[in-house]
């Protein structure tokens, strides 16, 4: 391909961008499609001769926009959001036409100088102390093992890497139940074992952070039982309801312990921009050693986008830098984040972070972020008003609820609401029961799309009342 026709096909990708984007209103969230259908429209053998970009292109049109999941609709109140901001695709434009990659400072000077301004720019804007710094990892679950890990490597004398585990004991991380699986997903890949990973109850509503003195009781009773206890990871915002741990005691149990304290603030993390927010979900958080946030889910620098926080990096470079000869530089003292991080390559993840907090300003993305929270508590009364149980109220823009009927009528509600496509909402399980998961955070949403969110779950409702009532 030229560079005539790539600039060609270039503004053609913007205009369907823009185009794409105006028109999702009128899309389903979900596509109504089986499983295959997008299969049985690929060629099942690779080509053996090139193609003209033209063909490409409309069979892209063809096959691939009708049969997605729009996570940028606006009407999309599923998992959490993956927001991608337009500044922040027209950065991700850029890195991919100049594909640099980022291992270490001199394979892109300019993105590892930027990495770490914005680092603390968001360091700054969530007012974490001065001398924090951080690295941009693809995922929280990344940055989560990489806490794991060091947590492991603290424990057993920085001796894990080296030895293996085998003689250093049971070590023990300590997690309320409200947080997510990523957690034990790191426990098992460090080699720990999900039967070492003790999970705490939680204290209820409203917060439903971890029960501090069963954390305490445990500690004590791996010690006494001989098992090593290795780090803490609490959470701000989890996954299910939006459970929040009050990080002031969790640290100060961290600390009379000796133990690492990383926090999971993947979705909540980017609302911390606010004060008030800030002033009550994370009083504390300078206790931590480690945070974890997604501005790929909640702050438009889209996926994939993972601030993790370090109060001292060099506890983390110690657990997994490796330095054999092909990458070693010569030169001045210079910051290689890959000695942060587990995969060795890394994208240039902090110009999408420049465009899209240069474009908005925090003050913009405030805005958006308590709309989001006033909306959800507003269609959260609809609800309400309209005779929905109230499991969960809003934490941030999250909360739960039950239509009418069983466990069972609460999936066929999730279920009908999808395949209505107006909107798109998870299932959830919270005190054992099965809830309607909603929230608000689509960069895009307006007030009326939340507002009918509730309107579509009243009606679909009712016709499935009407259904059952029938069908009896
Ligand atoms: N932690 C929490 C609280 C989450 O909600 C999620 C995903 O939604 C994760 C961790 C995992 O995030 P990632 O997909 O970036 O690994």
């Amino acid at each position: 391909m030229d560079w005539e026709e790539f600039a060609r096909w270039g503004e053609e990708v913007a205009r369907f961008g823009a185009a794409y984007h105006k028109g999702l209103r009128d899309r389903p969230v979900r596509p109504d499609v089986v499983p295959g259908a997008a299969r049985d429209l690929i060629a099942a053998t690779p080509p053996e001769h090139g193609a003209a970009m033209g063909d490409i292109w409309q069979d892209f049109l063809d096959i691939v926009p009708d049969r997605l999941t729009h996570w940028q609709h606006p009407r999309f109140f599923a998992y959490f959001p993956a927001n991608a901001a337009p500044p922040s695709m027209l950065a991700e434009m850029l890195v991919s036409v100049m594909a640099p990659q980022c291992m270490l400072w001199q394979t892109s000077p300019v993105a590892t100088e930027m990495e770490g301004v914005m680092i603390d720019w968001l360091r700054q804007a969530m007012d974490l102390p001065e001398g924090w710094s951080g690295v941009i990892q693809d995922s929280a679950s990344q940055a989560t093992l990489s806490a794991v890990l060091t947590m492991r490597e603290r424990a057993t004398g920085w001796t894990g890497n080296r030895a293996g585990l085998s003689g250093q004991g049971h070590l023990r991380i300590y997690v309320s139940a409200q947080a997510h699986s990523s957690v034990d997903r790191a426990c098992w890949v460090a080699g720990i074992g999900q039967d070492n990973l003790v999970k705490l109850p939680d204290c209820g509503a409203p917060a439903f952070g971890m029960d501090v003195a069963a954390l305490r009781a445990a500690i004590a009773a791996d010690r006494a039982a001989g098992h090593t206890p290795a780090g803490i990871v609490a959470v701000t915002g989890g996954t299910g309801i939006g459970a929040w741990d009050d990080l002031a005691a969790v640290a100060e149990v961290a600390q009379a312990e000796g133990l690492y304290l990383h926090c999971d603030a993947a979705w909540a993390g980017s609302a911390m921009i606010c004060p008030e927010l800030r002033a009550q979900m994370w009083r504390g958080v300078e206790g931590c050693d480690s945070i974890v946030f997604n501005p790929h889910k909640w702050l438009g620098a889209q996926f994939d986008c993972s601030v993790q926080f370090l109060k001292d990096p060099q506890q983390q470079i110690d657990t997994l830098k490796i330095e054999p000869e092909y990458l070693r530089t010569s030169g001045a003292e210079v910051v290689n984040y890959s000695e942060w991080t587990i995969p060795l390559g890394r994208r240039f993840r902090a110009l999408k972070l420049w465009f899209v907090l240069r474009y908005y300003g925090l003050d913009g993305l405030r805005a958006r972020m308590r709309n989001h929270i006033l909306w959800a508590q507003e269609v959260c009364d609809d609800l309400r008003a309209r005779g929905f149980e109230i499991v969960t109220e809003p934490i941030l823009s999250l909360f739960t609820f039950r239509g009418p009927g069983d466990d069972a009528a609460q999936q066929a509600l999730v279920d009908a609401l999808n395949a209505d496509g107006r909107i798109y909402v998870t299932q959830g399980m919270h005190a054992g029961c099965r809830v309607v998961r909603f929230q608000v955070g689509q960069f895009d949403c307006t007030r009326a799309d939340v507002m009918l969110a509730g309107e579509v779950i009243a009606e679909v409702s009712a016709k499935l009342a009407a259904e059952s009532a029938a069908s009896r």
